[in-house]
Order: structure tokens, then sequence, then C-alpha cells
């Protein structure tokens, strides 16, 4: 096993260019290549995780494993590269700050004044080396987010500058830019790039490989001119054109070298090989659709498609194992009203309810319940989608007037959704709910939820404070609503099913998070199944 090699990914120009996604395809070229590879994200901001961010600020919070709350390029780490990742594939300025100081209190500087170098630096560091070593990862990716240039990223580039330096050609930089197209004269220009490598050389990181986003072919004098200012060989300047879908990248990075210029500047054997069949198989399905599906995601952070990510990427997975075109319909649930919900939902084959907090497009969200439940359409209520399913079973069939979760109305007569016993008495909002994976055993053999799994245990994220009323559970069953998974440790309700429904499932956890291009997950795969039409 040679020894660990580190890539930094950093960006200029602007934010928002996909130094994620280039990340995750790089990731997946080099696994392909057969690389252990993982990818870690530093993000430079003070919250500890983002897991108290609202979605507008920052997007979706993506959920591990083991229950932490990251950022959702981590979603698309795992998503491309097929493998898990964890707390330590997310690190933020909060959490280096937290544990600098934790050691500073503990007396661990000795005495010693606490400064960014080398106190905040080698903690970075640490925290970067932390997923390399003997046995570990071959080659680790870490992405500094933000934008060369802003105040918050200095000790992180400080940190790769140092790590640079110790590390000789095991470490190396990818510095993604912009060059933008300039329709009145019809022209790329890479001065935004030159500025940007500049800034980065002011801190003493000359990067080795740059990555160009672009709208249109560079051609070769664009790319000699970006080489002879940048100080980077011909082969390290690399385009990357808009495509059409994420998974297209790698194969763009393919054509472009990307991963051979990287193995060869690491000095990492180069395995003519690469396996790319399963994926290239995948991008030929979605690609290839024979037939089409109008799903609607109802929720209250639709302007931004960023905050349903990981629901989003599921849906097109499940999209293409189906070999359908998926139109996915951003529905704002607080626009959605008695009178107009026939409108919104009526040329819906499938609804899904998305996750949320707080009782903002509470009304919306149960009219669609409402409205999937009687008139038969695929549904799936991912954690409040499912609660809203619950409490809309119970006031309209069970006729519990006034039922609620108690977490929108503290009030409610009938708590059909309740908070957790463990959750009673926790006042910090960081990091406190039921996080992470839990078992959960399928005890209704012939429910959809289990052909859709084809087994009785399975394993899922969490993300919530409240649970269903097991108080109700008997009413439910009498009339037709059903818990059909559980977990086996505390008898919490995980999922519930309207049997006597085509497909109409809640759950309690997220099953978005565990969808990859290689592991599409079955829930949506059989939901998306399920909404197709015969025509
Ligand atoms: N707000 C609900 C709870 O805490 C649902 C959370 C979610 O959808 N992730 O239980």
């Amino acid at each position: 096993m040679p020894e660990t090699r580190y890539i930094f990914v950093t960006g200029g120009v602007t934010s928002s260019l996909g130094k994620g996604i280039l990340a995750a395809s790089l990731a997946k070229l080099l696994q392909a290549r057969g690389y252990n590879v993982t990818i870690q994200k530093l993000d430079p901001y003070i919250n500890v995780d983002p897991g108290t961010l609202n979605p507008y600020e920052h997007g979706e919070c993506f959920v591990t494993e083991d229950g932490a709350e990251t950022d959702l390029d981590l979603g698309h780490y795992e998503r491309f590269l097929n493998e898990t990742t964890s707390q330590a594939n997310n690190v933020t300025t909060g959490r280096i700050y937290q544990s600098v100081i934790d050691k500073e209190r503990r007396g661990d500087y000795l005495g010693k004044t606490v400064q960014i170098i080398p106190h905040i630096t080698d903690e970075i560091k640490r925290r970067v080396k932390i997923l390399g070593g003997k046995g570990k990862y071959d080659i680790v990716i870490t992405e500094i987010g933000g934008t060369v240039g802003d105040i918050e990223s200095l000790p992180y580039i400080e940190a790769v500058r140092q790590l640079k330096w110790e590390l000789g050609n095991k470490a190396m930089v990818i510095h993604l830019t912009l060059v933008p197209y300039l329709s009145a004269t019809g022209e790329l220009k890479t001065k935004p790039t030159q500025h940007s490598v500049k800034m980065l050389l002011e801190t003493g990181v000359q990067p080795d490989i740059l990555v160009l986003r672009t709208e249109h072919d560079i051609d070769l004098s664009i790319r000699k001119k970006v080489a002879l200012f940048c100080n980077v060989s011909l082969d390290a300047v690399i385009q990357s054109v808009n495509v059409p879908t994420i998974y297209e990248v790698p194969l763009k990075m393919l054509e472009e070298k990307l991963d051979i210029t990287v193995l060869k500047k690491l000095d990492l054997a180069i395995n003519e090989e690469i396996d790319l069949d399963a994926w290239n198989n995948f991008l030929n399905k979605q690609k290839n659709p024979t037939t089409t599906v109008e799903i609607g995601l109802v929720g209250k952070y639709v302007e931004l498609h960023d905050a349903y990510k990981s629901i989003a990427e599921s849906i097109t997975h499940a999209g293409a194992v189906n070999r359908c075109k998926v139109n996915l319909h951003w529905i704002h649930s607080e626009e959605i009203t008695t009178d107009n919900v026939e409108e919104k939902l009526s040329k819906l084959n499938g609804i899904i309810i998305a996750p949320g907090f707080g009782h903002r497009g509470m009304k919306g969200k149960i009219l669609a319940a409402k409205f999937a439940r009687e008139n038969n359409i695929a549904f799936l209520g991912i954690c409040l989608g499912m609660q809203v399913a619950v409490i809309e079973f119970a006031r309209n069939v069970l006729n519990l007037e006034g039922a609620d979760s108690s977490e929108m109305n503290p009030k409610t007569p009938h708590p059909v959704i309740d908070l957790m016993e463990e959750q009673k008495g926790i006042t910090n909002y960081g990091g406190t709910m039921r996080l992470g994976a839990y078992e959960c055993r399928i005890i209704e053999k012939e429910s959809n939820v289990c052909k859709a799994y084809n087994k009785l245990t399975v394993h899922e994220r969490h993300r919530h404070r409240y649970e269903f009323n097991e108080m109700y559970r008997d009413q439910f069953v009498e009339n037709g609503m059903v818990p059909v998974g559980i977990n086996p440790d505390t008898d919490l309700v995980e999922i519930m099913e309207i049997p006597s429904n085509k497909w109409f499932v809640g759950v309690q956890f997220h099953p978005e998070y565990r969808s990859t291009v290689l592991n599409p997950h079955p829930l949506f795969v059989d939901f998306i199944k399920n909404s197709i039409v015969e025509k």
C-alpha cells in the first residue's frame, strides 16, 4: 500500500463553481483505477456543524451513518463513491476552535500563547491527516470551502501551504476557477483565473493543476496562456464545461486526463484499466428513458433546490433504474390551499412530502397528504412528511379534532406525534436530535415496503426529535394506517403504510441519505415504479 497522498481542492473567482462535484468526480476516477479514496470538506464558518443552519443559508444538512450533521457536499461524495463518510470527513472552523480551546482549558499548551499559527493550523493539519496513514486511505481529497481570498479561509490555506512543504510530492493542490465568456465580443477571458492564482501565490501556495469552469471549449492557445501565466504545465490546465448532469463530470474529467495528471504528479502507479462499467450503465439508462413521470416535491424551502439535494438525487437514481424521465415539480407548501390543491396536485403521478421543522407550511402539507391518500396517488412522506401523513389521517379518518404534533401545537388534545422520551429535558439545539443510523425491522411481510426492500432488517439514518405516539397505535391500525417498520430496541414506529392504497408510505428516517448511483435506494425505486402509469 502506497503512503497516503493528499489532494487539496481550492476555489477561486466565485463560489458555487462545483468544487464538491470536481472532488467527487476525481475521487471516482481514482477509485475506478483501483485506489482507496476518501473526500473531506473543511468549512470555514464558525458554526460547529451545519445542523443549526437554516437551509436557506447553506442548503441541506447531510447526515452520516455515525450521526454527524454535515455539509451537503458529503452527500455527493457518498453518491459518487458508493462509500460512507463520517464526522471526520467534515470539519468546520467552529469545531477546530472548539478543540483548540478545550485543549487550552485542559492546560495542554503548557502556558504557551495559543495562536492561529501554529495551534489552529496544527489542528487543521491533524484533522486532514487523521484520514490518512498506514492501512487507511491511499488518497485523501480535501475540499476547502469558500473562495481563495476570503478572510475565513486564510488559516486553511496556510495549513495547505505547510502540508505541501512537509509532504513534498505526496501533496498537491487543484485550483478551480471560472473562465467567463463575454458574449459581446465572443471571447473567453482568463484574467479572473490569473488574478485568483496570484492571490493563492501571495499566500505561498502554487497550484499544481487548474480546472477551468467554462461554458465553451477552451482552445489550445488559451490553455497555453493560462499555463504560462500561472506556472503550471500544459497538461495541468483542465477544462470543465457545463454538462446536463453532474454524473457526466467524471467522464469529462477522464477525457481531460485529470486522473492521469494527478497520479503522475503524486508519483503513483497508473492502472491502465479503469472500471466505470456500472457508472456508464447508469448514465445510459438515465439518458435513454422509455417513460415519463410527474413527481411533486412538497416543502417549504423549494425556492432553493439545494435544501432538498439528496431527495432530488435519489429521485434521479430511481428514475434511471426505472428507465424513466422524472419531471420533478417543486411545490411550495405555503402556496397550497383548499381552493387550489386539486389544480396544483391532480396532474402528479407521485407526491413526496419533504422533511422539515416548525409549523410554516404545515397546512399545505396536510392538504397534500390528504389529496394523495384520497386520490390513491403514490406517496412518500419523509420524516416530517411521515408525521404530516399521520396527523392528516388522525384528523380526517380517525376524526380526532385538532390532532397535531406537539412540535406544532404543544397544547393539542391529540398529540399523535410527540416528543421522544429521550428528547425531554434537552435544551441545546446543536447535535442533540436522534441522529444517524438505526436498525429498523419490517414487521409486515405483505407491505409495499417489505417488497421494496426485499429484506426484514434495514438500517436507515435519522434526524428528528418527535415520533409517532404509541398510544394511538391501535386506532391507526383499526382504521387502515399500519406501522410496518419498528425499531427493535425501542419499539419506535419508523414506517407507516396504508395497505389499501396503491403505494402510500411514510418513513420517520431519511432514505435519501443512503441512495447512491450504484445503489439507488429501494424505497425511491419502488416509489417511482409505482408512480409510473401504464399507458
Ligand atoms: N421536525 C420533526 C422532528 O423533529 C421532523 C424532522 C425532520 O423532518 N427531519 O421530529
